[in-house]
């Protein structure tokens, strides 16, 4: 098949109705224990739902959003129960499955039917060759994984990638194992998301996580919520910010799409969220060309310096820049030599916008800004991390209730998985603990982030990939290349709780090993196990699956782990992995003398709630080189489009969780029983020529010449920003090259893509 698509093709179904401007509310509870009811039937719902997000139940796998300190009894929003519940799911996929269907017909199937098949039963293997996946006992599993392993001239010809569905403890188990077999390539979804803000953050005030808390979001003076769709991604950040508005808080929200979630919030755990109109989020909405964030920042900090000097020592913190901070100097001189004429080019936006936008920050003593992949996956998502990080210093805007940075991230452990040491530029002093706590030599190599990964594997560098969770041939840019890379590997391994694409895209020898999902029981020799998470706010604390297991023939992934090391290292050695499978806790003993903040561990973690990681910032101690933060200079950097073009952004629908659709709809934005679909401002479609409901296909162009196209998608008139358009990931994926990627952080350039509307079919008429 293409890798842009499914073959079903829903074009002719499309329904349009007029976007929500409302979150939430009853149609939201009505959605979820609809989708729930069908998926787990009222049994498994009821055991789901009483549990999710409570002190002592399953941390929902939707997002990493922190829960509160008080908790509701039903702390979820309809996203987390659709996620727990396909989950919790009583459909099966047997053996008699995969002996009905061959590979070849099931890499024919959508991502949303993968998906619905239900959940996987029992080990299953595609031998060299053969046309079908076949069982295959757990011990012949890890004998043919541990072979592969150990039949490469290095291990640097493997790769361990995992996605943030991974807890704290099969994590560190699995940078230990790979550290130990000898790789540090380690890719991870992080890489393809928020690595943008880590390299950000990480340059600039030491750390590469968000400095705020639930609390600080509530008592901000002033939230800026950029390139993020929190009504969809992040559902509960509404509940926060209506918090905020509630004590006088202000949100400018900043995007090129109006979202739903981000105009008006109707809480269904309050009457006034069931039977009023609602709390309006967004107190100002600035519909932002792509990639335009850096440019409206750098505009905001030379008003900040000209507001200074119009009024000497009332605006900027002069204390807090001299007490904390370098480079400032230089940072301010060129500020002052922004344009207005480049802003608002590259914004789209109008002076009396951002000046309405100025007036807001010098009326605010306290300011967050919080921001998702919509600043990130920009070629110059890290210079604009770093412009949003001077913008907060120059005012003080860090260490002190209701300011800082916050980086709201999308899988739920995702964080904690780079927090256990899952990155392959781990620093020298993790490997060092590492080492004498397990008293082996880690490889300090770098590895393979996502990208370098797969052009290591399309250039025969890397032929075993081993993936623990996620969807890898799905979640990267680049699906033909990524797809022809993993076949042309000689084994690969996907650790799953569900069908997806990375299963029917395989090497010569492919592995589907089964394991507990995040709501199932997981009970091991000493007893019941609980694991650990860390959410987007550095808040750690337990998940324990309620439900028995989807089959018998489970394992845990910490099982699974510890036993696959165990195969391929061989006997003997310090890391009692063994132990580690048959008791959680020691996992956690051992992660507390390792990574610093989690010093007692597991007397911590017992407590309800858990406990907070240390920031440093909010100290004042900056980790780093000069042990202060840093003002960087970036140079204006935007997307400007040749004639004829717009730019795309690949987002996902409301009814979606990172790669796999839940059902064809996108329910806020109004589109119905379709997914090959591009939403374009109206007067664009007018400019170019195009009407509503057009099928075109989508041509990318890039600066090597090179072009990229994926057929068949139906124009929406949409009230998107002028020159932007927008459609779903991951069936845009195929337009965006291996190589286009962020400067520093190598994150594909997701939300910058340069497109050409084409009718569809008009390539093939012309050569024809
Ligand atoms: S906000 Fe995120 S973590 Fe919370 S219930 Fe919704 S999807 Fe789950």
């Amino acid at each position: 098949m293409s890798a842009s698509g499914p073959t079903e093709d829903p074009r002719d179904d499309l329904r349009v109705t007029p976007p929500k401007t409302v979150a939430a509310g009853v149609p939201a509870v009505a959605h979820a224990i609809e989708y729930s009811l069908a998926q787990a039937g009222p049994q498994r719902t009821l055991l789901t739902l009483l549990s999710l997000n409570q002190a002592e139940g399953i941390d929902c796998p939707g997002c990493a959003w922190p829960d509160p300190k008080h908790r509701h009894k039903n702390e979820y929003c309809e996203n987390g129960a659709k996620h727990v519940n396909d989950e919790a799911t009583t459909r099966r996929v047997t053996r008699a499955f995969f002996a009905e269907h061959p590979i070849a017909e099931l890499d024919q199937k959508s991502d949303m039917w993968l998906n619905h098949q239900g959940r996987l039963t029992e080990p299953m293997v595609k031998r060299p060759g053969a046309t079908h996946y076949e069982p295959i006992g757990w011990d012949e599993a890890f004998g043919i994984v541990a072979d592969g392993l150990n039949a490469l001239a290095s291990p640097d010809e493997a790769m361990f990638y995992t996605s943030g569905r991974l807890n704290n403890e099969a994590a560190f188990l699995l940078q230990l194992f790979s550290r130990a077999y000898g790789t540090n390539n380690l890719p991870d979804c992080s890489n393809m998301c928020h690595e943008s803000s880590g390299s950000g953050l990480g340059e600039t005030l030491g750390i590469g996580k968000g400095s705020v808390s639930l609390d600080d979001i509530h008592e901000s003076d002033l939230v800026f919520v950029v390139g993020q769709n929190p009504g969809t991604n992040h559902p509960r950040m509404l509940s926060a910010l209506e918090e905020t508005k509630r004590n006088g808080g202000k949100v400018i929200a900043i995007n090129p799409l109006p979202e739903a979630g981000l105009f008006r919030f109707k809480n269904p755990q309050k009457a006034r969220g069931v039977v009023g109109r609602g709390t309006e989020i967004a107190d100002q909405f600035l519909k932002i060309r792509p990639g335009g964030d850096l440019a409206l920042f750098q505009m905001l900090n030379r008003m900040l310096l000209e507001a200074e000097d119009a009024a000497p020592g009332t605006v900027l913190d002069h204390d807090y820049i001299a007490a904390h901070t370098t480079g400032f100097d230089d940072f301010a001189a060129h500020a002052r030599t922004v344009t207005w004429e480049h802003v608002l080019t590259a914004t789209g936006l109008t002076r009396a916008e951002i000046e309405e936008v100025h007036a807001q920050v010098l009326a605010s003593r306290r300011i967050i800004v919080c921001w998702a992949m919509g600043l990130t996956q920009h070629k110059h998502g890290v210079p604009t991390i770093r412009e949003i990080v001077s913008f907060l210093l120059l005012r003080g805007n860090l260490g002190r209730l209701g300011a800082g940075v916050c980086p709201v991230r999308g899988h739920s452990n995702v964080q904690g998985d780079r927090t256990m040491g899952i990155w392959e530029r781990v620093p020298d002093r993790f490997l060092d603990a590492l080492a004498a706590e397990f008293d082996f030599e880690p490889p300090r190599a770098h590895g393979y982030d996502s990208v370098a990964g797969v052009r290591a594997m399309r250039d025969g560098k890397a032929t075993v990939f081993v993936g623990v969770a996620g969807n890898f041939v799905r979640a990267m840019s680049d699906s033909d290349v990524t797809e022809a890379a993993l076949r042309s590997c000689s084994l690969t391994v996907q650790i799953s709780t569900k069908l997806n694409r990375s299963h029917t895209v395989c090497g010569e020898t492919a592995l589907i090993l089964p394991t507990l999902g995040r709501s199932d029981r997981d009970v091991q020799a000493s007893g019941e196990q609980f694991v650990t998470v860390e959410d987007s706010m550095s808040e750690v604390h337990q998940s324990r699956g309620r439900l028995a297991p989807a089959s018998p023939d489970l394992l845990s992934e910490v099982a699974i782990i510890g036993r696959l090391a165990r195969r391929t290292l061989g006997p003997g050695g310090a890391i009692p992995w063994e132990d580690f499978e048959a008791d959680y806790a020691l996992v956690r003993d051992r992660i507390a003398r390792v990574v610093p903040g989690f010093e007692d561990f597991n007397a911590r973690v017992a407590v309800p709630g858990g406990f907070r990681l240390p920031n440093p910032v909010n100290s004042g101690v900056f980790p780093t080189p000069s042990g202060k933060a840093v003002f960087v200079v970036n140079q204006p950097d935007w997307i400007e489009p040749p004639a004829g073009h717009l730019v795309l952004q690949s987002l996902r629908s409301h009814d979606q969780w990172n790669t796999i659709p839940y059902a064809m709809n996108d329910r806020y934005r109004g589109i119905h029983d379709a997914r090959r679909i591009v939403m374009v401002n109206p007067d664009d479609l007018a400019d170019l020529g195009l009407a509503d409901r057009d099928l075109v296909d989508l041509v990318s162009v890039w600066t090597d010449g090179s072009e990229r196209r994926a057929e068949g998608f139906r124009v929406v008139a949409y009230p998107a920003a002028r020159g932007s358009a927008a459609s779903y990931y991951p069936e845009t994926n195929v337009l965006v090259p291996l190589d286009s990627v962020a400067e520093i952080s190598n994150t594909p350039t997701s939300k910058g893509v340069i497109v050409r509307l084409e009718p569809a079919g008009a390539a093939g008429a012309a050569v024809g």
